[in-house]
């Protein structure tokens, strides 16, 4: 059995049950091999042992009162995973469906993700299995309060800087930078995603969308193609994909379809993203309503059904496993020429191989959701720096940045002979810093 095999084997046996962790741990380490096998000095210090081993895991009780005066109690979850080449850093999501294994899965995928960005961050995640749908602003305010009211002790502007993720936008950020100012008597960067009159750095809303649209587009370029013109699908209707949906529309193409966790929407004329943003930014209510306010377009109940729409470009945006492998049939069948990754580990392992035995070029999330992590360092250097850029200056930063993690990630795979094997090429080239890391500093 080869090492990497191995430490598959004994992750599965000691973190049993954890699905979601298994799922990422094998697309990683998979894809790994041919620097492993490059690397024999690896296997002795037991680097992908440690890799694969959060530091530290906090887990704690999150107790706050709803407007009915009861008495709810959540989980809530820090995976300060790894902080070779920078403090931790990665999000923080409130959903239902969170646990320890969604915690560490998106950790571990983020430590790959911001080497990927070449800026100095390490990798963490965290979250509570808190739902914000339906809750008021004031039940919002007392969970993040109790929330950070333990979180506090556990990050710090140089030690582990959280932002926001699925549940968490620019409200959460707020109420939980605002507790965490109370208790420490300290206004620094310990939180990214802030509002603009706090400390927050323009663009920051706008990057993961922008970032993810800004490698497709590089990826389009170097094949003599662009956006104008294409038909294309973005799933979810959150932060990420309402600003995805509106640089492809930018950049000429007609985004024709979007959903939220009920439903999806069709309009055959293209999305009216201010439309979606009334919707979701501003009153909260569900996806549906948009059919009942544009002629022409309607909204069919689940999801799933977006995928069979056909399109030239598929950006899954809302959240990991969206689309299976009768999914990516569906889609290749149908001609998508482009599927790049908003959300996080969006395909199953199954629908990835469907998509790289195809002729459609595959841009994995941990390099093309990199934009917001990417921008989230830009406003950690905007703090501590007490500096504010212009809009215009941090765009510019962050199109480069993804142009520069597409090139990157070409040349990872191209350099082990995976030429367009991207989920390899960002892999490898997100681990290789973080080994040299780890290496340097002995056996930590
Ligand atoms: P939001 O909470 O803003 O939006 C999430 C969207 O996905 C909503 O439309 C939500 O619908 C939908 N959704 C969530 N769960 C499901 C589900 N089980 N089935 C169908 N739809 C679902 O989150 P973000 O846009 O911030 O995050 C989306 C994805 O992008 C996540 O995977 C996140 O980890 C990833 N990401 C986010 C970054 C960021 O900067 N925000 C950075 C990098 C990655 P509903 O409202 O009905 O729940």
């Amino acid at each position: 059995m080869s090492y990497v095999q191995r430490v598959l084997e004994e992750l599965k046996a000691k973190n049993p049950g954890e699905t979601e962790f298994h799922q990422a741990a094998t697309e990683i380490l998979l894809t790994l091999e041919p620097v492993i096998n490059a690397h024999p000095e690896y296997e002795k210090a037991a680097l992908l042992e440690r890799f694969t081993e959060p530091e530290r895991v906090i887990l704690f009780r999150v107790p706050w009162v709803d407007d009915s005066g009861k008495v709810r109690v959540n989980k809530g979850y820090r995976v300060q995973f790894n902080s070779a080449i920078g403090p931790y850093k990665g999000g923080l999501r409130f959903h239902p469906s969170v646990n320890l294994s969604v915690i560490k899965f998106l950790g571990l995928e983020q430590i790959l993700k911001n080497s990927l960005t070449s800026l100095p961050i390490g990798g963490g995640k965290g979250g509570s299995d808190f739902d914000p749908k339906g809750k008021s602003d004031r039940e919002i305010m007392a969970f993040c309060q109790s929330f950070m009211t333990e979180l506090y002790r556990h990050v710090g502007a140089d030690t582990d800087v959280p932002a926001g993720d699925i549940g968490v936008g620019a409200r959460e950020v707020g109420y939980l930078f605002g507790q965490y100012k109370r208790i420490c008597n300290e206004h620094v960067g310990v939180l990214t995603g802030r509002g603009l009159s706090y400390g927050g750095s323009l663009i920051r809303k706008e990057a993961t969308g922008y970032g993810l649209v800004y490698m497709t587009a590089e990826a389009m370029k170097m094949r003599g193609d662009n956006f104008e013109g294409k038909t294309v699908l973005v799933s979810g209707s959150g932060n990420v994909a309402i600003y995805a949906c509106e640089k492809a529309q930018q950049l000429g193409a007609k985004v024709v379809a979007m959903y939220d966790s009920n439903g999806y929407i069709y309009d055959p004329n293209g999305i009216q993203i201010e439309v979606i943003k009334q919707l979701k930014e501003v009153e909260r209510v569900r996806i549906k309503e948009y059919a009942t306010r544009v002629p022409g377009s309607t909204y069919t109940e689940g999801c799933k059904g977006i995928w069979t729409i056909p399109c030239d470009v598929a950006l899954p945006c809302a959240t990991q496993n969206e689309i299976d492998e009768e999914s990516a049939k569906y889609l290749v069948k149908n001609g998508v020429k482009y599927v790049a990754e908003g959300a996080n580990m969006p395909s199953t392992l199954e629908a990835i191989e469907v998509f790289q035995k195809s002729s459609a070029v595959f841009l994995p999330a941990k390099a093309a959701n990199a934009g917001g992590v990417a921008t989230s360092a830009l406003e950690m250097a905007q703090s501590s720096g007490r500096l504010f850029w212009s809009a215009e200056e941090v765009d510019a930063k962050l199109k480069t940045i993804m142009i520069n993690i597409y090139h990157n990630m070409d040349n990872a795979a191209k350099k082990y002979g995976y030429e367009g094997n991207y989920v390899m090429g960002a892999n490898i080239a997100g681990f290789e810093k973080v080994a040299d890391a780890m290496m340097a500093h002995g056996i930590v």
